[in-house]
Formats: structure tokens, sequence, C-alpha cells
């Protein structure tokens, strides 16, 4: 029984610059260190930081004044940052910088007095940052029937901006519908779809071609960009499964499959791919391969990282 890894997949360069900033916090200051909301969409990734001293948070309310707050790599609204402020607190910023470039389109079009279609799941912690920095300006979106009816005030000053972690494909479609009704919309220069959402899924599309069985590993429950993992591998009509960890595996399901493709979600963390690919060994496999794909060598260093970077270094000394 053969192993096949898709690559790239597992974390990118967001999620461990989030890790990053949490870790060395709670080195540089000891804990508490407050966490607004879930860092990144894996049980799996929080838990470590929680045992260290890191307390997560659903409500700034719940933090202490002047104590010292991570927010999460989805980005937060504008509101969130004046609460934060409210208490003095000291806020370490994780947002990835691809979800910042969606704020700050937003930001700008909404300046120029654009009602902007945000293409996106609603209630995602990112559509709730992004819509947030322009409730009156921003109209969420998420399927083509939503472009097909949504109404916009001026059809002449309409802009689209996108989550980062959607179906490359079904995206396409959307804008494609709202290019059809609004000719004279505008977007993003590049892609809002990251980097890591499209290489992953990509990347499936390549397992699917090998594989007799699939799964997905990461958070059904959270994971956005895993969600769409799962649903590429489907669309190839593969058998696909998505578990959190390898306690999910089961051998039935194996019988009479010769190649197993395993991919990961940005958010799930190595050690948790490492054990599903240990448990398919006990299950039989003998031939671990990872596929021929991109290498991926992006890494992020928001100013909080750096700040907190400097602080270790001058500890260390
Ligand atoms: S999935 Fe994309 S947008 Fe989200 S943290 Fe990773 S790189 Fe950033």
């Amino acid at each position: 029984m053969q192993v096949k890894l898709a690559k790239p997949q597992g974390p990118c360069a967001g999620v461990d610059q989030a890790i990053e900033v949490v870790d060395l916090a709670l080195k540089v200051y000891g804990s508490p260190v407050y966490v607004y909301g879930w860092i990144v969409h894996n049980r799996h990734a929080i838990e470590p930081l929680a045992q260290k001293g890191a307390v997560f948070v659903e409500e700034i309310k719940h933090i202490p004044r002047g104590a010292k707050v991570v927010l999460r790599a989805h980005g937060v609204a504008p509101t969130v940052w004046d609460e934060a402020r409210e208490k003095y607190l000291d806020i370490l910023d994780a947002t990835c910088p691809l979800v910042l470039k969606v704020h700050l389109e937003v930001k700008r079009w909404a300046r120029d007095d654009y009602t902007i279609i945000y293409i996106a799941h609603e209630g995602h912690p990112e559509e709730i940052g992004v819509t947030g920095e322009a409730p009156d300006h921003v109209v969420v979106v998420g399927s083509v029937e939503e472009a097909e009816r949504v109404v916009v005030s001026n059809p002449l000053k309409v802009a689209y901006v996108t989550q980062t972690t959607l179906s490359v494909d079904e995206t396409k479609e959307i804008i494609q519908t709202l290019k059809k009704r609004f000719p004279p919309i505008i977007g993003p220069q590049t892609s809002d779809i990251c980097y890591a959402t499209q290489y992953r899924q990509d990347a499936v599309k390549n397992l699917a071609k090998v594989s007799d069985i699939i799964y997905i590993v990461g958070s059904q429950e959270r994971s956005s960009n895993t969600n769409r993992l799962f649903e590429v591998a489907v669309s190839c009509g593969v058998p696909t499964y998505f578990i959190e960890d390898a306690n999910g595996l089961n051998k039935d399901q194996l019988k009479d499959k010769n190649v197993i493709g395993v991919s990961s979600g940005a958010s799930t963390p190595e050690r948790i791919l490492q054990a599903v690919v240990d448990k398919l060994r006990e299950f039989g496999a003998d031939d671990i391969e990872e596929l021929q794909g991109i290498d991926e060598d992006i890494t992020f260093a928001s100013p909080a990282l750096k700040r907190l970077r400097k602080e270790a270094e001058r500890k260390r000394k």
C-alpha cells in the first residue's frame, strides 16, 4: 500500500507567523498572554499554546486592563481595535498580511463611495473583520445564486474583493457572474485568494489523479481552507474523508485501496500529519512518497513579530 502526500500542504506563512507571535510573547512576557479568538483554526495548534499560558478569549471585555493581547491571524474589525485601545491593552497584531491586503482594499473603495461586494462565507472571522472596515459599503455574497440577486445602489460604482481561503474555481464563477451583471466592476490587481489556498487546492487536484482514496487532515468545524481542500478532492470524484487527526483513520476504508492520498489544511500542525502517516504505516503502508509540487519559501514577519524577536534577543544577551 502506497501513501502519496500532496505538495504543498500544511502550515502556511500566515499561520506560522501567528503561532510564533503567541509563542514568543509567552517567552518574552510570561503568562498570561491573551489571544483574541482562535489564533488559527485548529485545536491541535492552539492547545500547546494554552498549555504554555495563552488565554483564548472571544471578547475584549474578558481581558484585564493593560494586559497583552494577540489579535488572531484572520484579522479583526476596527471596533475590536477601538475596544482594545480603550482598555490600554498592549496589542500584538498577528493578522496575516494577505488578509490585511483585503482590509486595505475595502477601506480604499469605501472612501471612494463604492459598493463592495465581498465574496466570502458569512460569519467566518475573516468576513467579520473585513466587513467591519466599512459595514455600510460591504455586501457579502457567498454563491453564484447570491451574485445573481445582489442589489447595489449605483451599478456604476461597484467593486469586489474575496475572502483569502475560498475555492478558486467557485470564486471564478462568482466573479464572472458579477462582471456580467456590473460590467464596470473593479477588483483587486492580484487575486485576494492567497497563495497558500491556491497552491494547496492545485496540489489536491494532482493528488486526486493518482489516489484511490484521499484523507484531508484538519478542522472540519472551523477551518475554511481545509474545507475547500475537501470539496476539491470530492469534486475530483475520489472517495474522500475529512479527519481531524490520526484517530479519524479507519482501516475498513482502506480495503482494496492501493494508493492513499493525504493532504492537510494550512492550520494543521506538521506533527498531526506525521501521526497520520505513522498510523497508515501501522495499517500496512510501506511506500510513502511526497508528490512533485511547489516549494514554498514564503515567510512573513509583521511589526509585532519583529518587535518580539528584538525583545527576545535583548533578553538573551
Ligand atoms: S491561509 Fe493564506 S491568508 Fe490565511 S493565514 Fe495562510 S497565507 Fe494567510
